[in-house]
């Protein structure tokens, strides 16, 4: 019997076990070994606040490419969303809890042994990967941090994305009860009382998480979010049927020719009275492609000028949660900064958290508590985590050229020295940021579950056309 050992149980190591388990047509032991999330909901599923929902509507949230509807049909079998018509229910944003119990419960169901026809069995290791041996073409064996090694043919890499980086003085707030350092973590136990400010560092996704979640907990007192271009994430709004902006015409494109095609993208839509966030939209289904045929060069010109701007329209809010940020603004609980971070220090009586404002000299904002929501961190060859260090020094995987995850092949398999395939290391998640870009969310990542599954099976992947699974456009 094969074993396929699957590194990180969110939902890119789930799927890709549910798929394992739908495709096997022989006998498969299964093991997943996943820590610090919990498995099947991971990082983004994990939460248990009711007001953290989804920023993709329930009809794009299916966890099978080739089934689009099942969670719109997996939410019918919820009593609290029986009497929503289809039309409304399609467009809600559920709560991540929910969503959350989705991809268990496809855990449960595939995974947990009830149909007897299923050729896989699967087990659950609560533990932390460390290293792997290799063991030439046979394989690898996966260390734990605290039980015994795990043999296996084909070992799957899912472990989402890093914790977030330390900034400038954050190392001597490790302890420091006023810090934290993982808003994924539950911060949000003990806050402190209404009269006191809390300082948010970051403007995105997560520090809307927070920022909500404080109002949701009735906490009213001063919040300050500060980021270098102090954009926060845009309302989702259903769009228009529109062409896109870069003809499919297998023409290779520089970036110049592709922000100038854009750009006037963006022109017609305004001219027709509509959201330019549509030219965004509408590149979804095409974005890794255009990326992969970009330069190294090409690519972090645009990480440095244009990937703010980009991601501020392309990772928009549910319209509650927009509501919800906008009232706080309103309102004056909410105040948005928009500076260099420039270093984090203890103070006496609060967090110093001091901004490079250039001319006027650094400008100090003082913080009762002071939540780090900057984001993933992104560089991957300094990595702390010592599955990846270890990797990276037995040669078994690299840093890919943007330095923003591994690198692998079309087929998902690790590259290993120079060019070489792993012959059993696959990848899958946001680890491939810097190969695909676009490789974050649910509706690419159900594919790769599906297609990886496929490959380690040594079956012909099944792709499907995300144009016609996947109302990109509106
Ligand atoms: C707060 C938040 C909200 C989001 N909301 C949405 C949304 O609404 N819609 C959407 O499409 N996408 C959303 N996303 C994107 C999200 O990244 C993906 O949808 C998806 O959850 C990623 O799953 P993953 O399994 O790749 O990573 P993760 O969910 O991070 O899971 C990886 C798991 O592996 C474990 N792990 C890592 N390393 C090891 C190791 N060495 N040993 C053992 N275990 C390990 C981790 O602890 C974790 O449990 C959101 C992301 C975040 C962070």
């Amino acid at each position: 019997m094969q074993t396929i050992a699957i590194i990180g149980g969110g939902f890119s190591g789930t799927l890709a076990a549910v798929n394992l388990t739908r495709f096997a047509n022989s006998p498969h032991r299964i093991v997943i070994i996943n820590s610090g999330r919990p498995f099947g909901r991971g990082t983004a599923y994990g939460t248990t606040r009711d007001e953290h929902l989804l920023n993709v509507a329930a009809r794009n949230m299916s966890a099978f490419p080739d089934h689009p509807n099942h969670f719109v049909e997996w939410l019918r079998s919820r009593c609290d969303f029986d009497n929503l018509k289809d039309e409304v229910l399609r467009e809600k944003f559920i709560p991540r809890r929910i969503y959350g119990d989705y991809v268990r419960g496809l855990a449960t169901h595939y995974l947990g042994g009830a149909d007897p026809r299923s050729q896989v069995e699967c087990q659950v290791v609560e533990d932390s990967a460390i290293d792997i041996e290799p063991r030439g073409q046979n394989g690898g064996i996966v260390v734990l941090a605290q039980r015994g090694p795990i043999e296996a043919n084909a070992i799957l890499l899912a472990t989402g994305n890093q914790p977030p980086s330390g900034l400038p003085g954050s190392a001597k707030l490790a302890s420091d009860r006023r810090y934290c350092a993982n808003p994924w973590m539950n911060w949000h136990e003990e806050i402190p009382s209404d009269d006191k400010h809390i300082v948010i560092l970051g403007t995105g996704l997560t520090a809307v998480d927070v920022i909500v979640t404080l109002r949701n907990k009735g906490w009213n007192g001063k919040i300050t979010a500060i980021s270098r271009n102090g954009i926060l994430p845009q309302r989702h709004f259903r769009g228009i049927e529109w062409p896109t902006a870069i003809p499919d015409d297998g023409q290779t494109r520089t970036l110049k020719e592709l922000v100038k095609l854009i750009r006037q993208d963006c022109e017609r839509l305004r001219n027709a009275s509509q959201n330019p966030a549509i030219a965004v939209d509408k590149l979804r289904s095409r974005t890794q492609e255009l990326w992969r045929a970009l330069s190294v060069e090409e690519k972090r010109l645009f990480l440095t000028k244009y990937a703010a701007d980009w991601n501020a329209i392309r990772h928009r809010i549910a319209g509650p949660i927009h509501d919800a940020i906008t009232d706080a603004l309103d309102c004056g609980q909410l105040t948005i900064t928009s500076a260099r971070i420039e270093s984090l220090a203890a103070g006496e009586s609060s967090i110093e958290v001091r901004l490079a404002t250039g001319e006027n000299g650094p400008a100090v904002i003082n913080g009762d508590f002071v939540i780090n929501c900057t984001g993933p961190k992104s560089r991957f060859s300094d990595s702390q985590i010592p599955l990846y260090s270890n990797l990276f020094n037995r040669g078994l995987a690299k840093p890919d050229g943007m330095d923003m995850g591994i690198e692998i092949t079309d087929d998902f398999a690790v590259i290993v020295g120079d060019s070489l395939p792993s012959s059993c290391l696959y990848a899958i998640g946001p680890i491939l940021k810097g190969t695909l870009w676009e490789t974050v969310a649910v509706p690419e990542l159900r594919q790769q579950a599906m297609s990886v599954a496929q490959t380690i099976l040594k079956q012909k992947p099944i792709r499907w056309s995300t144009q016609d699974t996947i109302e990109y456009c509106i």
